[in-house]
């Protein structure tokens, strides 16, 4: 195991941050794959399945089973981690900017889709080597201001030629579940039966450039302006896996979860000797069947459903209570589906969102993906 640290400069006098990256194998072995946590710096259940993950790692390796080249950032944002307001942690945005740390990733594709249109070959394989190295120089490129712009380019700069790309969120209270674009059912597919995920949400394009899109959205563009031309191969596999809800940190729970990314490494054969994926796939629903609840009134909020639950249309999930007027007012789900997310705080203010659920029909499309 080798260990990489890159200072970001640092805006106040004094002052600097560091991004760690841990790595498994042999530099350039395939499949590479990239693994981080806490882009968003208060989701800590995948920080937690990661630990236990490179204990495992380091096990593999002194047993001569690492096979591809494994990357581990494990704490992916130091600048939201320090983010405290008034003893909360704000690690969702960053508070200078408010630009939340999982969007605004560049357009690869934007950057070298012209560039390649003298250097792309009759080889996918090629082109695929070809691209990652156009994709690396215009990484390099990126023009640095802030502190912000130097974790995004470092993050990708480790990550834009892995051949899969893990990013390890959670959400506020929910069953584990993740993001994938459509263009790698099968991969979409084992990662659910590795972790155990009962939901896998599938959208080319969410809108925002959030970190895994940034790996995945560039192949298929390119794909399709050099269809006929040139063969554009599906260079990246690559999630956001939601690790259930914020509180869901324990080291029961992180360890099996860890033994299950183990699986799907040894699976995808970047490391051997492992556990076969132990679970059922989940239903591959898309992005745009998610449908939202919100609260009719400001008050206190008590749930009658739980994630996980399967719901009927008009079925009442929640009530919302005014403590004043005494007023009690059922939340109903807008569709069938599955309830895979509630919100966190048991208080709200009226039309704030309470819940989501999932179903297989596309109902709305556009930006899909919460601030
Ligand atoms: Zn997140």
């Amino acid at each position: 195991m080798t260990v990489q640290t890159i200072d970001l400069a640092g805006e106040a006098p004094g002052s600097t941050r560091r991004l760690v990256r841990h790595s498994w194998g042999a530099a350039g072995a395939r499949p590479k794959v990239y693994l981080q946590a806490a882009l968003h710096a208060d989701e800590m259940p995948g920080v937690i399945a990661l630990q236990h993950l490179m204990d495992l790692l380091d096990v593999a390796e002194a047993e001569g089973r690492i096979t591809g080249e494994i990357c581990v950032v494990p704490l992916a944002n130091p600048i939201g981690f320090g983010q405290w307001i008034s003893h909360k942690p704000m690690g969702r945005q960053e508070l200078e900017s408010m630009q939340n740390f999982n969007r605004h990733y560049p357009d690869l594709a934007t950057l070298v889709a012209d560039a390649l249109e003298t250097k792309l070959t009759e080889s996918a394989a090629e082109n695929l080597t070809i691209i990652r190295a156009e994709m690396a120089a215009a990484i390099a490129a990126l023009p640095v201001k802030s502190d912000l712009d130097a974790l995004r380019k470092t993050l990708l700069g480790w990550s834009h030629d892995a051949d899969y790309v893990l990013d390890c969120h959670c959400d506020h209270m929910a069953v584990m579940h993740l993001y994938a674009s459509p263009l790698r059912p099968a991969d979409t597919s084992l990662l659910c039966r590795a972790t155990g995920a009962r939901l896998a949400l599938i959208q080319e394009v969410s809108g925002g450039n959030a970190f895994d899109e940034a790996h995945t959205v560039p192949w298929a563009v390119l794909k399709r302006r050099y269809a006929g031309r040139f063969p554009i191969p599906d260079g990246c596999f690559s999630t956001t896996l939601e690790f259930r809800g914020q509180l869901d940190v324990d080291d029961a729970t992180g360890a099996q979860d860890g033994a299950n990314l183990l699986a799907f490494l040894g699976a995808i054969g970047a490391v051997a000797g492992c556990a076969a994926p132990a679970h059922d796939d989940a239903p591959h629903y898309p992005l745009g069947g998610t449908d939202e609840a919100f609260a009719p009134q400001g008050g206190v909020v008590t749930w009658q459903k739980r994630p996980g639950d399967w719901l009927q249309k008009g079925e009442t999930v929640a009530h919302v209570t005014d403590p004043m007027t005494r007023l009690r007012l059922p939340v109903t789900a807008p569709n069938s589906g599955l309830l895979f997310r509630i919100e966190l705080w048991r208080h709200c203010l009226r039309g704030q969102s309470l819940f989501n659920l999932a179903g297989p029909d596309v109902l709305r499309s556009g930006d899909l993906l919460s601030d």
